[in-house]
């Protein structure tokens, strides 16, 4: 049975009393072996988390990092910093990232393989512009977005790693991929995988992103390539996000 995910990507949202009232929500989920929850806050509330989630089942990871593992680049946090912080993941590459602060595929690359030289699970970002689903390419976008991590670090990488489909068409918008375009969009993710290595791709856990809410969560993590998601807006909500995880427990 593949492992789900439900992370919670806070971006940059949230103060030391809002995060403390969403935390204690949250760290009342209880995983299980198949599924786990984790919340992604800004770099500075990291230490906050792990004070409040110590002992929970909750996990917790930063929501971007430096490709490089120490040195002079002011205003950067390493692999190393947010697993001293304790956190299990690192997103790379979200389409925030990409188009606002210009990370090519070659750098969410490096950042990927920097979140593993740490010890971090990475969560890999992909995903297609609006523009490039209606010509579509999205299968070209999603196939050279991974293919620049599988060149990198190889496939065997992928066994130890998350994948997320995120229509960038989809994310902070209130415009949900329809299940059968997230199946299909999951499908052929799994599938260039699978080529390259059967049995990592059979185990990859590829979760769904872009305005999943409690309304259509059970819908999209019941199709079978959908292994659960990374809630953006919804997780700042308490009541939101756990309905959300406990449809992905279904
Ligand atoms: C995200 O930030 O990764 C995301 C999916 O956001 P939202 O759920 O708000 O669309």
């Amino acid at each position: 049975m593949r492992a789900r995910l439900v992370a919670g990507n806070w971006k940059m949202h949230g103060n030391l009393a809002t995060n403390q009232a969403l935390l204690e929500v949250v760290r009342g989920l209880s995983g299980d072996e198949r599924v786990a929850y984790a919340v992604c806050p800004p770099f500075p509330y990291l230490q906050q988390a792990a004070g409040l989630l110590a002992g929970s089942a909750i996990r917790w990871g930063g929501q971007d990092l430096c490709e490089h593992d120490s040195g002079a680049y002011t205003g950067e946090v390493s692999g190393a910093m947010l697993r001293d912080l304790g956190c299990r993941y690192a997103i790379v590459g979200h389409s925030e990232r990409r188009t606002l602060y210009a990370e090519t595929d070659e750098r969410v690359a490096a950042k990927f393989e920097a979140a593993r030289r740490s010890g971090l699970t990475p969560i890999l970002c992909v995903g297609e512009t609006l523009a490039e689903r209606e010509s579509g390419q999205t299968e070209t976008v999603l196939a050279r977005q991974l293919q620049a991590v599988l060149d990198r670090a190889g496939v065997k990488a992928l066994a130890e790693s998350v994948l997320a489909y995120e229509p960038v068409w989809a994310i902070g918008t209130g415009r949900t991929a329809s299940r059968d375009q997230a199946q299909s969009a999951h499908a052929f993710l799994r599938g260039m995988v699978r080529k390259h290595d059967r049995a990592i791709g059979e185990e990859l856990t590829i979760l769904y992103g872009g305005s999943v809410k409690p309304a259509n969560a059970a819908e999209l993590f019941g199709m079978p390539d959908v292994d659960g998601g990374l809630i953006g807006g919804a997780s700042l909500a308490a009541a939101d996000f756990v309905a959300i995880c406990e449809a992905a427990r279904n």
